[in-house]
Formats: C-alpha cells, structure tokens, sequence
C-alpha cells in the first residue's frame, strides 16, 4: 500500500510519514522536469510504501536525481542504500559531518541498531557545507548547518517561497528534536532554532508529524520558547 501522498505546491510533495511500531520520515519530493529529488528517503522497512507514493505522482524510481538527507538517522537515511541499488543514476547529498559515517559505514551517528542491522559504507556524492545553494526544479534552496539534533545536522531554506525544511531540528506546535542521540548536543540545539526563528519561514516542512503552510516562524519561535526552558 502506498503511503498518503500530499501536494504542498506546484512541484512539491509530502509523502508522509507511516505511523507504526518503527519510527518513519516524512519525505519531500521536488520535481525537476522529467526528474525529481527526495529531501529524506524513509526508513527501509516500508520502503516498498515509499516507491509507490512516488508511482502514484506518475515517476518511475529511475527518475530519481538526488537524495538529500536532512541528517543521517536510519529514519531518514535507511531506504537511501535500496535507492542507490535499484536506480542507476543518482547520488546521495549529505552533510559533511554525517558523510564521512555514512561513507566509513560508522553506525554510531546513524543507530542502525536499532533495526538489529549492520550498516554497509554508502557512498556519498556530495558533501554539504554551511551556505552552499542547491537547485531544484522551481526551487532554491540554501543550506543551513543546524547541530544539536546530531552534529551535522542541515536545514534547507527557500527564500522565495518561504519554506523551510527541517529535519528533526523543529517540530510543530513547540515540538523540537531530542538531544540524547550520540553527537546531540542542547546548547548547540537552542543556539540553531535560535537561527531558524529569525527566518521569514511560512510553509514549515519537519521530519516528523505535520506540516504547517502558514506562519511556520510562530510555530518555530514557539519551539524556541519551550527549548530555552527545558535546556
Ligand atoms: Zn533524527
């Protein structure tokens, strides 16, 4: 069965995330003509669910261009090895920080171990820094590094149309990421929501539960006002 499929805008999509015993992302899909990238990829048990969200918007998988990882949790990146096996042409985007795990296959960002498996070195097409600006399709996107969740963290902001994602950074309704993961870290955490919440964000894309497409800052600035409390 497919996951539900969302239409945010023109040539953006929500495939979201499956509630269920094992933790799942929320996946962006941004088309670019006869090609699309993913912001996050799943995790790899309903993997099958993921490929068949992006039939229904009328892809075959081999279309896909890129996968960018807002961070490297298996929630986020595990679908991407099944991804790289099945489509010929594509390549995976992540942070610096967290690339150099993924590439040595060092799980202790990841928390493969959490599905009992051992993590397999993946390689990385592009390393992700701070300011870099990415394409796609009708979109521009600037890159935010945003530690605290995990060390190598990253938002993608689209001025143009105000929208922000943001990984397990900030959630909605004052929801933000844990802290407890190796490499998390709550100073480093309040420090980059404080970023984010001078940000003119309207449509607010998280990792997890739902999205917002109005007033994103509020939600971000609320989840700035719970943090300071709690760390
Ligand atoms: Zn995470």
């Amino acid at each position: 069965m497919a996951k539900t499929v969302r239409k945010i805008m023109d040539g953006l999509y929500w495939i979201v995330a499956r509630e269920g015993m094992l933790p799942d992302s929320n996946i962006y899909l941004v088309k670019e003509g006869e090609r699309f990238t993913i912001f996050d990829a799943g995790i790899p048990t309903y993997f099958k669910h993921t490929t068949a969200a992006i039939e229904e918007l009328g892809f075959s998988i081999s279309q896909l261009n890129r996968i960018i990882l807002t961070h490297s949790h298996l929630d986020h990146s595990g679908s991407v090895p099944l991804f790289l096996k099945e489509v010929k042409d594509t390549e995976l985007w992540v942070s610096r920080q967290e690339g150099e795990y993924l590439e040595k296959g060092d799980d202790s960002v990841v928390y493969a171990r959490l599905l009992g498996q051992r993590l397999e070195p993946i390689p990385v097409g592009r390393k992700l820094e701070e300011g870099e600006v990415i394409k796609a399709g009708d979109f521009t996107f600037q890159v935010l590094h945003t530690p605290g969740h995990s060390i190598g963290s990253l938002c993608f902001f689209e001025p143009n149309h105000k929208i922000l994602i943001t990984g397990d950074v900030v959630f909605r309704q004052g929801s933000f990421g844990r802290v407890d993961l190796p490499t998390g870290n709550p100073q480093q955490l309040v420090a980059s929501i404080t970023r984010l919440a001078q940000l003119p964000v309207e449509i607010l894309l998280p990792g997890h539960m739902n999205i917002a497409t109005s007033n994103g800052q509020s939600e971000i600035q609320l989840s700035l006002q719970y943090a300071k409390q709690i760390f």
